[in-house]
């Protein structure tokens, strides 16, 4: 019999999360991986034979506004029968420890519901709605319980999920927080992202321009690998609890 052996954390990297005053946790699709929600690019990702790019976007809503709704309909379902996991908990715990701020690209809300308080979303949530004019803030509100059809603002004009699509802007006060907050930490920890998708991908590395100590989870290399303090090579459930735990003990 075996048994199951704790994995051994670096001095540097314990040392490093002890010692530090702030710490951002940047998170991509793959930390609610484990709560059963697909990535993108994961086999899972296609919905209906579609693929994301066809319906995130601004594009994909004006061609078919009812099919767009019908798929984020199908993912707040998903959402919301899914539950935080041990990563995005152990998250929620370091926060009541130290100094975190979670910036996150996901839009599932689970950080929030695992009790993360200090959280920025970059993509945007699918728990909230915004008018499809962008001059008009009537329709910025929390998104209906079960949106039927395409739902429509005071103004007349179709309500979309306030999420980011493909080839739109973040948010600019959302992004300059994120950007101030990598810009000021010790220490940031990278955790299931493919830091591929443009501009959260630049938030690593101004945290390593600015001389922060950058921890890498992720069960796959990526093109921030090379670059990173320390990869830890595995799933965010497994590894973030035992970090975490680790380096609060
Ligand atoms: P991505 O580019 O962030 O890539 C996912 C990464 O997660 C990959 O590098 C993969 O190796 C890693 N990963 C997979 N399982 C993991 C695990 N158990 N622990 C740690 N890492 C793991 O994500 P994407 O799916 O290509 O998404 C692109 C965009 O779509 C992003 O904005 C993303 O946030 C959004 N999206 C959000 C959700 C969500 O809110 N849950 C789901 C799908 C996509
Ligand atoms: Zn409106």
């Amino acid at each position: 019999m075996h048994e199951t052996r704790a994995p051994r954390f670096s001095d540097a990297t314990l040392q490093a999360l002890r010692r530090s005053e702030q710490i951002v946790a940047l998170t991509g699709s793959g930390i609610s991986a484990e709560s059963g929600i697909p990535t993108f690019r994961g086999e899972d990702g296609l919905w209906k034979g579609y693929r994301a790019e066809e319906l995130a976007t601004a594009e994909g809503f004006r061609r078919d506004p009812g099919r767009v709704w019908e798929w984020y309909r199908w993912r707040m379902r998903m959402f919301r029968q899914a539950n935080p996991n041990p990563g995005h908990q152990a998250l929620a715990r370091l926060e009541a420890r130290a100094a975190l701020t979670v910036v996150t690209q996901n839009i599932d809300g689970l950080h929030q519901r695992a009790g993360s308080r200090r959280v920025l979303e970059l993509h945007g949530s699918v728990w909230r709605v915004k008018c499809l004019r962008p001059a008009c803030r009537r329709g910025d509100a929390e998104a209906p319980d079960d949106p039927q059809g395409v739902p429509s603002c005071a103004c007349g004009a179709p309500l979309r999920p306030d999420v980011v699509w493909f080839g739109e802007a973040l948010p600019g006060d959302v992004l300059d927080g994120a950007a101030a907050a990598v810009s000021s930490c010790d220490v940031a920890l990278v955790i299931g992202t493919s830091a591929l998708v443009y501009p959260a991908a630049m938030l690593p590395v101004i945290a390593l321009d600015a001389g922060a100590y950058v921890i890498e989870l992720n069960p796959e290399p990526t093109p921030l690998t090379p670059r990173v303090h320390d990869s830890l090579r595995g799933r965010a459930g497994d590894l973030l609890p035992k970090l975490v735990d680790e380096a609060l003990s």
